[in-house]
């Protein structure tokens, strides 16, 4: 579809952006690099969102209750990245492991605390701290009138009581909140009668808490994968339930005695049975769902503008623009099976070109129609709506897609080759994908692309 573009917007002057994590952190440097205001909230103490690791978790384990205690991060303890980290950098902030300092995480695939340094130096070197106001937490956010939008905060103190309320108007608002902190449970016929403990991944961090037990684990994204192998060193045994397998009987994992893939689960019962659809049966002490996240906007009052259907929120121009309140608000970090970082600095760059009047967006009817003709290619495909920001076969035209708008180049050829080796890598060696693969001649060009930015 081509679209035309509209005149420029006026450009607004001051911005809100929600959250310090990586996405909020590029958005606020790309914003002030187009000569915008710029005002950082972030309920936590510190900066760095997911990857600033705690111990600490939520008081439901399963993540349910609306009243809880937000934990942001889940991490667990162990955790290491499952991206090569020359493919976390961001464009020209190398996270390469001449970076790190003497006694540093110097592996490819660091622990979190390496990445949580890797922002911490980014938010550094572009002085952005000054920009962020920490123990702040967005409570409301709502256009006014005059189509600026109102931001109420409250200030969190250390014990996570209430400080005082503060309100705001911004002409922009740049959400950048995180999307993996609102669980998703699976649904298990006779789950209210069975007797076990239950949690989501959100809640999990160290494995010693399950030794001598049977543990199921749901799900088979990179959380299943690696709290599996993280549990099996301490638990009797380990079950893994995969809802895309077929009803076989269950496969003994690979280098493990204890462990086995079953196929999806049928019933639970009172005895603390688990029935799966291949028609195996394990008596189960503890549930981990491994089953993803919500999308989850508690602050922002749209009326009914913009909405979460199915986890698909929308409607969203490029997932990025609600059409009707473009160019004023914008959201970064929603679409998933990406190389996170690098997609956060490309949507900013876009978003902070548009707020500032240099790029121009389509009208408000043609990013609607852009929407409708998405949902439509996705219905026609077979796919449910919630796999709408799933950008697993479209992430590099995306890419391209973005920095075409910034009247930037295509996104560097290594990156995207070595994106794709170490999916390919991680399926080859589930077990030794961070320790072991085949694409150094790929690191020989990154470290080359590097060597511009690093100094
Ligand atoms: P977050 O990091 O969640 O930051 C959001 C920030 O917003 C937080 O600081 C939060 O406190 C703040 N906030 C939220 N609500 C409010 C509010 N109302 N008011 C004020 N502040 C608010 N990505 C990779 O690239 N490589 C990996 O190996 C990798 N592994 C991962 C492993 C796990 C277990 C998880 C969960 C994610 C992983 N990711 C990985 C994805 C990771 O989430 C992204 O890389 C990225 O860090 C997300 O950044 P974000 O800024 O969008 O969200």
């Amino acid at each position: 579809m081509v679209l035309s573009l509209a005149a420029a917007p006026p450009a607004v002057s001051r911005v809100a952006v929600i959250g310090a994590g990586a996405a909020g952190l590029v958005a606020a440097r790309e914003l002030r690099r187009e000569g915008l205001r710029v005002v950082v909230f972030e309920r936590d103490a510190a900066i760095g969102g997911t990857w600033v690791y705690t111990p600490a978790t939520e008081s439901d384990p399963l993540g349910l209750d609306p009243g809880r205690d937000i934990v942001q991060s889940s991490l667990y303890e162990s955790l290491r990245t499952n991206l090569p980290r020359e493919c976390m950098s961001f464009l020209d902030f190398p996270f390469s492991s001449r970076r790190a300092p003497d006694g540093g995480d110097t592996r490819r695939f660091p622990g979190h605390r390496e990445v949580l340094r890797y922002l911490q130096d980014f938010a550094r070197d572009f002085d952005l701290y000054g920009l962020i106001r920490s123990r702040r937490e967005v409570e409301r956010v709502e256009r006014d009138h005059d189509g600026r939008w109102q931001v109420d905060s409250r200030s969190v103190d250390e014990a996570g009581g209430d400080g005082g309320d503060e309100s705001e108007v911004f002409d922009g608002v740049v959400v950048c909140n995180g999307h993996f902190t609102e669980p998703r449970i699976a649904e298990i016929p006779g789950i209210d009668a069975w007797p076990g403990k239950q949690l989501h991944s959100h809640n999990y961090r160290v494995p010693e808490p399950f030794t001598d037990q049977v543990v199921l684990i749901i799900g088979s994204a990179a959380s299943a994968v690696d709290i599996s192998r993280d549990i099996v060193r301490y638990a009797k045994e380990v079950h893994i339930s995969n809802r895309s397998l077929p009803d076989e009987p269950p496969r003994k994992q690979p280098g493990h005695d204890n462990m086995w893939l079953h196929s999806m689960i049928a019933s639970t019962h009172s005895d603390g049975t688990v029935v799966f659809r291949d028609g195996s049966s394990v008596q189960v002490d503890v549930i981990i769902h491994c089953t993803g996240y919500n999308y989850h906007f508690p602050f922002l009052k749209t009326n009914g503008i913009i909405t979460v259907d199915d986890n698909c929120v929308g409607p969203l121009y490029k997932h990025v623009f609600p059409p009707s309140h473009a160019p004023s608000l914008a959201f970064i970090g929603i679409p998933w099976k990406v190389a996170p970082f690098l997609m956060f600095e490309l949507q900013s760059k876009w978003v902070a070109g548009v707020l500032s009047g240099r790029i121009a967006l389509p009208t408000k009817e043609e990013m609607l129609e852009d929407v409708k003709a998405w949902y439509s290619e996705l219905e026609s495909a077979g796919w449910p709506k919630r796999y709408a920001h799933n950008m697993s076969n479209k992430q590099f035209e995306y890419h391209d897609w973005l920095a075409k708008q910034c009247e930037l180049p295509p996104v560097v050829e290594w990156r995207n080759l070595m994106y794709e080796a170490a999916g390919k890598n991680r399926e080859a060696r589930p077990e030794s994908y961070r320790d072991e693969w085949d694409d150094d001649h790929l690191i020989s060009q990154a470290e080359e692309d590097f060597t511009k930015f690093l100094y």
